[in-house]
């Protein structure tokens, strides 16, 4: 479903990405984890075509993503939900509206059926009782919960997760990765995600890449890479992180 072909990106004289290749089959869940600055979000980034490599090439479903028309651009957009850190609510409508609104203005969906699906997400991330809620009077926890809830009602093939719980609270952390396990086990949706939160990582992942200066050095299955990894460097930052 998503490949990257020899992908180097380079900011300035700082090569990101460099000759990566790696590629993610439909349905499956894969956590990218390193040190901050290896690239990671940059690989999310691409494929959210906000941006482009150097060379290389980045498909979807494919489909080349760089160069493609804007309108082909625009298709792969809608098969991918993306949800970062900071959860990026629109302050000013209800919980029910934030979810509502790309169905209805970019899919042409009914309103009707917009919030009939709306308050099954919700329902879903366990917040069946907010939809009339602004997202201020909300915790993070809940916030992000919402922003889950606003990707999938978009009905994306991949959902691109970006360090979703570190800027929560500790204590809210739980509850949204139980609502990610929960989706990671029900639906067939494919999954990346970018996360230090490494027991989820190994709950939910069916493999793992660590990277380091824009390059993939390890990968495997999440039991490998957890309890006998093979470079120094992913037992140096796992004994960091863990
Ligand atoms: P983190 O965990 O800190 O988010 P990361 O592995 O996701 O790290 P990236 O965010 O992909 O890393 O960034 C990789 C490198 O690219 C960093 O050194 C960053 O400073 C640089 N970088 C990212 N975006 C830009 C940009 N728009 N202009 C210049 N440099 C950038």
């Amino acid at each position: 479903l998503i490949r990257f072909e020899d992908v180097t990106k380079r900011f300035g004289s700082n090569t990101v990405l460099d000759r990566l290749n790696f590629s993610v089959d439909s349905g499956k869940h894969v956590t990218l984890i390193g040190p901050s600055g290896s690239g990671k979000t940059t690989i999310l980034r691409m494929l959210m075509t906000l941006t482009k490599p150097d060379e290389g090439t980045v498909s979807v479903d494919g489909e080349k993503l760089f160069p493609a028309p804007e309108k082909q651009l625009r298709e792969v957009r809608k098969k991918i939900g993306m949800v970062f850190q900071q959860f990026n609510l629109f302050p000013n409508m209800s919980v029910l509206r934030n979810i509502t609104e790309a169905p209805v203005t970019v899919l042409g969906m009914s309103k009707d059926e917009a919030e009939a699906r709306a308050r099954e997400l919700l329902d879903l991330v366990g917040l069946a009782d907010k939809a009339g809620a602004r997202p201020t009077q909300l915790s993070g926890g809940q916030q992000q919960r919402v922003a889950i809830a606003r990707a999938l009602a978009m009905r994306p093939r991949v959902l691109l997760l970006d360090e979703v719980t570190s800027a929560l609270d500790p204590e809210l952390v739980a509850g949204v990765l139980d609502v990610l396990r929960d989706i990671a086990r029900t639906t067939d949706i494919t999954m990346l995600c970018v996360t230090h939160e490494m027991g989820f990582a190994r709950d939910i992942s069916d493999q793992v890449l660590m990277f380091d200066a824009g390059r993939i050095i390890e990968s495997g299955p999440p039991e490998k890479m957890f309890s006998e990894p093979e470079q120094d460097r992913t037992r140096e930052f796992l004994s960091a992180v863990l």
